[in-house]
């Protein structure tokens, strides 16, 4: 899959979805508007998977309770979040793998890369694992 292919599968996903893609420092998606944040134009395959993960995101809004959304503007370090938002980020990075042309050990190791700055997060918050772990099993339908 070259570079070109990328960018044209991520831009008509978006357009497909209805949701706009602006250029940023961070890749991120916003929870109140039908946009992500991408930090780069797709250089490289871990962009791919990451401007992917973004729109997963957006993909999966309706699973973000108001409850949620609430929480997570106030504080989204916070530790009583952090089971939800862990369980909202593995949702987003399985359907960017679902969606993918092509997903390879490249676009793996980025899952791997983010998903190990949430868990250091959420181990920041909880300060041990096992309360973590607690917290993560409380969550309903999971
Ligand atoms: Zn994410």
């Amino acid at each position: 899959m070259t570079r070109i292919e990328q960018r044209a599968h991520i831009l008509k996903l978006a357009k497909d979805m209805g949701v706009r893609i602006s250029l940023g420092h961070t890749n991120r998606s916003h929870m109140y508007e039908k946009h992500i944040q991408i930090d780069s134009v797709i250089k490289n395959d871990k962009d791919y998977a990451g401007a992917l993960h973004e729109l997963g995101h957006q993909a999966n809004r309706d699973k973000d309770t108001m409850s949620y959304k609430l929480r997570f503007l106030l504080d989204p370090e916070s530790k009583e979040i952090y089971p939800e938002r862990l369980k909202h980020e593995i949702e987003a990075w399985a359907w960017a793998k679902r969606n993918a042309i092509e997903w390879n050990e490249e676009m793996e190791q980025e899952y791997i890369s983010a998903f190990s700055s949430y868990i250091h997060g959420a181990l920041h918050a909880y300060g041990n694992l096992d309360d973590l772990l607690k917290g993560i099993a409380t969550l309903k339908g999971s």
